[in-house]
């Protein structure tokens, strides 16, 4: 039970109904397209003359078509209705510190164009890069109108000026990338952090049943980023700081972070974290023979990843050792949260067979609470990061309306 908050509530009226009514039926032929009027009243238990008048609304503002006539064993004939997917698209732009992801999406999140550019130290010469790739993407479907840009970020956004302000591994601090976004392109631009972004793709895209109320994706990367889902709703804290899971300490007295702080969770669990590991354990060896040059100073953790499917013993030793790191932080939010389903996302997922049991016995080790947790692996093809910034977008039409 929520609160009624007094300080921001709006008053039903007849149009607060009908807009919830109206988003309940979108959705319903959205996650049941297609679907005909009298199943749509049936499963939201809506009068059928009311189901008519709201899909009629929706045709009209070309939310919605109508398909194929459907088969019943008598009488007329229903005709199916399904979400028209050419009525919007949106950007989706995935900022990583390194390479930047681009993808113009249609309402269902299939990607009918995708581009990608180095993201620059500099984030206002990475603005300019980053603008007529967004204006190239938008003419690859002229007919298609374009309803808004989402972004994911390796940060966290000030919820009050929208500014990056908590961005360790990316290095741009208190940047403001929505404003000239906004102003060059003429669209509004939605932006969240990384890890809840893939929270949402969970929710909204993901294989995750409906109704599911308590998620938290976990993105392992450059860092560690948490997104948390609890009863229904994204958690963002008051100034939208919330989540910030990986700049925890996990190991008292531990290595430097960039935030300030010593012993973070990312810096013992997060990829970076595994090819230190992996140079440190080689370059041991190495001394012990008295070589002086160190082959595996440049090692990334896609070499590692391949090194671990070729059984590298010490690859593999460094992909085991980040994985119980990750499983002792995972507990934690086990313990703290019990939420129904916890999703791994990043490159790690890719090794899963290798390190899956590792994190899932580093968090049984770690949690005696009972509870009952799915820690699960997301499928990297399925770009969630991306994905997610979709669903920043089209939540203003599909999302649950704010009353009182
Ligand atoms: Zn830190």
């Amino acid at each position: 039970m929520r609160k009624i908050d007094l300080t921001s509530f709006q008053v039903a009226t007849s149009e607060t109904a009908r807009d919830i009514n109206r988003r309940i039926v979108l959705n319903l032929i959205r996650t049941h397209q297609p679907i005909s009027r009298a199943d749509l009243a049936r499963q939201s238990g809506l009068q059928r003359s009311t189901v008519s008048a709201i899909t009629e609304q929706l045709i009209d503002e070309r939310w919605v078509t109508e398909g194929a006539n459907g088969r019943t064993p008598r009488g007329r004939r229903p005709r199916f209705l399904h979400l028209n997917k050419e009525r919007v698209g949106i950007i989706g732009i995935n900022v990583r510190p390194a390479r930047t992801t681009l993808a113009f999406a249609d309402l269902d999140a299939h990607f009918m164009a995708q581009d990608s550019l180095a993201t620059l130290t500099n984030p206002e010469k990475f603005v300019a890069d980053l603008i007529p790739r967004v204006r190239n993407l938008i003419r690859t479907r002229p007919e298609i109108i374009c309803e808004g840009i989402g972004i994911s970020l390796p940060g966290r956004v000030d919820l009050a000026t929208k500014r990056l302000v908590f961005a360790p591994n990316l290095g741009w601090s208190d940047f403001d990338l929505k404003t000239p976004l906004e102003k060059a392109i003429g669209l509004p631009v939605e932006l969240e952090n990384a890890a809840n972004s893939c929270a949402l793709a969970e929710i909204w895209f993901g294989r995750q049943p409906e109704g599911l109320r308590n998620l938290v994706a976990v993105t392992v990367s450059e860092g560690i980023g948490c997104g948390l889902i609890l009863n229904h709703q994204l958690v963002q804290g008051s100034t939208g700081l919330a989540g910030e899971f990986g700049h925890t300490t996990i190991v008292p007295d531990g290595i430097e972070c960039r935030c300030g702080n010593r012993g973070c969770w990312e810096l013992y669990a997060s990829n970076s974290a595994a090819v230190r590991y992996y140079t440190d354990s080689t370059s041991l060896a190495r001394n012990g023979r008295s070589s002086t040059r160190s082959r595996a100073q440049n090692v990334s953790f896609e070499d590692l990843l391949r090194l671990s499917e070729q059984r590298n013993v010490q690859a593999l030793e460094a992909l085991t050792r980040m994985a119980n790191y990750l499983g002792k932080g995972i507990a934690i939010l086990v313990n703290g949260l019990a939420p129904d389903v916890i999703v791994v996302v990043g490159e790690i997922t890719r090794a899963w067979r290798d390190v899956g049991e590792s994190i899932t016995d580093a968090v049984k080790k770690h949690s005696f609470t009972g509870a009952s947790t799915r820690i699960v692996p997301t499928d990297p093809i399925s770009q969630p990061r991306l994905r997610g910034t979709i669903a920043l977008v089209l939540q203003k039409h599909f999302g649950a309306p704010s009353v009182a």
